[in-house]
């Protein structure tokens, strides 16, 4: 005998959801999923009324879904926001090329404005360019601080107020874990944040309204939806340590589905003792952006790039920042040992 919807009673079910374990009809499925997404935004207040927000869209599933769920609630409770879509183009052939194309498309769905940034136009590099001299160890190092930069470089462009980002529950547990296996305090008390203030010039708040959103939920909406996103890992997605926690969550959430929320909690509510030293957030003295040292990461990284010296901004080399600044030479050693791309 099919199963009814245990909500309506009346339509029968066509899933059982990850995140209750409630046997739903497609459309009783569609609304808890908006449902829930709305009561994040309003109890965080995310957004104002006439506020401009810019949806960061790789063309992905957790993007794809944020967009349309953002059109849809904008509509049903009148949010009043104006929405953009922003992408960010690595430059990564055979990959962001064809997930490019399908944000494009997305645009004439939902009739947003999009604008797309780029690492070669902002950096005069390419992914594919930067995988060419640093390798297939360190890449998404580079990649992922030039993204950070590029969507508020893109943000101010479009004079957008926010940007949200499709990061679902899964990612903000990952990136818990992560942290906590690193020992990163700084970034651990950060990361569970929904949204963040601007901190400084440059710097756009974003906020994440998809942050209780289970990513297997994100699929079966975007399945049942027949959303257009891009399905496919990019080529260079070395990114070993980040891969190991994801498998790990994964292992705990077939035993225990709530283990995904649970660790959010966890990382919630954890405090950080007084007395532990933080960074001390000011601006980099080369493009003004913020950095809690000399240089920001970005340009250091860039400098690196563009000298022939990849790890100049893998790992700690906080010293040579002034050296660099002051455009002094380095000496045959710190040379010889910021070239190696074996690292
Ligand atoms: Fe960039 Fe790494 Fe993500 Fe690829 S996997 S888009 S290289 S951060
Ligand atoms: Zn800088």
């Amino acid at each position: 005998m099919p199963v009814l919807c245990s909500s309506c009673a009346d339509k029968r079910a066509v899933l059982k959801r990850p995140k209750t374990g409630h046997s739903l009809c497609k459309e009783c499925f569609f609304w808890a999923f908006e449902e829930e997404v709305h009561q994040t935004i309003v109890a965080a207040q995310l957004f104002k009324h006439g506020e401009t927000v810019g949806i960061a869209a790789s063309g992905g599933k957790d993007s794809t879904v944020l967009a349309h769920v953002m059109k849809v609630l904008n509509e049903r409770y009148n949010y009043g926001l104006e929405l953009m879509l922003l992408s960010v183009d690595e430059g990564i052939t055979g990959y962001r090329d064809d997930s490019l194309e399908t944000v494009k498309r997305n645009q004439q769905q939902y009739e947003l404005p999009l604008k797309i940034v780029s690492y070669e136009e902002l950096y005069g590099w390419t992914m594919d360019a930067i995988v060419k001299q640093v390798g297939l160890k360190n890449n998404c190092t580079f990649c992922g601080v030039f993204r950070r930069q590029a969507l508020d470089r893109g943000a101010i462009m479009l004079k957008v107020d926010k940007i949200c980002t499709g990061h679902n529950a899964d990612d903000v547990a990952e990136t818990v874990l992560m942290n906590v296996l690193r020992g990163d305090i700084a970034r651990l008390r950060r990361c569970t944040a929904i949204s963040t203030t601007s901190e400084g010039d440059g710097v756009v708040p974003r906020c994440k309204p998809l942050k209780y959103a289970y990513e297997k939920e994100i699929v079966l909406y975007a399945y049942f939806k027949k959303l257009d996103y891009f399905s496919t890992e990019c080529i260079y997605s070395p990114n070993a340590y980040r891969g190991h926690a994801r498998t790990f969550l994964k292992d705990l959430e077939s035993v225990r589905p709530s283990s995904i929320m649970d660790v959010i909690h966890s990382g919630e509510n954890l405090s950080v003792r007084e007395g532990v030293k933080m960074p001390v957030q000011g601006t980099c003295s080369r493009c003004g952006y913020i950095s809690s040292q000399a240089l920001c990461k970005s340009c250091v990284l860039l400098e690196g790039l563009n000298r022939g010296l990849p790890k100049l901004g893998i790992g700690k080399h906080h010293r040579l920042h002034d050296k660099i600044l002051s455009q002094q030479p380095l000496t045959e050693k710190e040379e010889r040992k910021l070239k190696s791309v074996d690292f």
